[in-house]
């Protein structure tokens, strides 16, 4: 496989590179979808992206305006969730972590109703993919107001892994520790945004209070070095989602972006989608695209796509 990726790379080769099994470890499913999935269903054609995005605020509204318009209601949710296993699929993904927002379920009625559509979804779709559920918090969230909702939530063994999203500074992230600890205590993994618009101190400080297994971008962290150093010796990974940096305005271009410094640094990366049906740049172009950049070497690029792996 290791030495298939290589030669697919060096050939500049996407449909052979989407042959080979990798992860997605950040993935926003209602945004995890192809653009050309959606246009399909909905008998509409969507504008392609020619911006980049001041923030998320203005990301929300490009996607409200152009994609989330055609695709309402509970038969636009679930076109969405199956456009992102099918987007998955299409790429070679193997592992699969969707992020599902809390209050997604209210769709359903209950959260049992729920677990079934998203099953079912993944059984229909793409059953060979390794599908690990998230449960998605907003970084705005009234944590004391769903502790006691998440304790029933994680009692039901659906979600293996936590996150919060959205503003890193609507609160302090120290607000959400009895939520992580609750979380640890069903042996959820722990995962949370920090360090896409915040500084690299706030990624050490995510890590420490919610013990964190893993971070979501964390990109920052390149910033400081003794951060990259202290991540790497506490074997923290981080899921970097390169295309959305840039068009979120956090970096120029592959050539400028962390993910080299931090990789330098030790410290465990791998490559993600974030919000595909908005981005509309898969991992295996991804791959190709730091590839061509001449950032990574084939090599080092199949030791990220195996960290996606592990
Ligand atoms: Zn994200």
């Amino acid at each position: 496989m290791d030495t298939a990726f290589i030669d697919a790379l060096k050939r500049c080769d996407i449909e052979s590179i989407k042959k080979i099994p990798k992860g997605d470890l950040h993935n926003h499913a209602p945004r995890g979808g192809n653009v050309r999935f959606i246009e399909k269903w909905a008998g509409v054609q969507i504008p392609r992206l020619n911006q980049k995005f001041l923030d998320l605020g203005d990301m929300q509204r490009w996607y409200e305006k152009n994609i989330r318009c055609h695709c309402q209601g509970i038969d636009g949710y679930e076109v969405r969730i199956k456009g992102a296993f099918q987007q998955a699929k299409d790429d070679g993904v193997t592992k699969l972590i969707l992020s599902l927002g809390l209050g997604e379920e209210a769709l359903y009625g209950s959260l049992p109703n729920f677990i079934k559509a998203i099953s079912s979804i993944h059984k229909e779709t793409a059953p060979e993919i390794e599908f690990i559920p998230e449960l998605a918090f907003d970084r705005g969230s009234n944590v004391n107001s769903i502790l006691n909702l998440c304790h029933e939530y994680f009692s039901m063994n659906f979600y293996k892994s936590i996150d919060i999203c959205g503003n890193e500074f609507a609160q302090s992230i120290a607000n959400f520790k009895p939520l992580y600890r609750l979380a640890k205590s069903y042996g959820i993994r722990l995962r949370a945004h920090v360090g896409e618009f915040g500084d690299a101190d706030s990624v050490r400080e995510a890590v420490e209070v919610l013990e964190l297994d893993e971070v979501q971008h964390g990109i920052s962290a390149a910033n400081c070095k003794g951060i990259i150093r202290w991540l790497s010796d506490n074997n923290i990974t981080l899921n970097i989602c390169p295309a959305s940096n840039i068009i979120l305005s956090r970096t120029d271009d592959y050539k400028t972006h962390p993910i080299r410094t931090l990789f330098d640094g030790g410290v465990k990366v791998t490559i993600n989608t974030d919000d595909m049906l908005i981005f509309d740049v898969s991992i295996s172009q991804m791959f190709l695209d730091f590839y061509k950049a001449n950032i990574f070497t084939v090599d080092e690029l199949n030791d990220i796509r195996k960290n996606g792996l592990t």
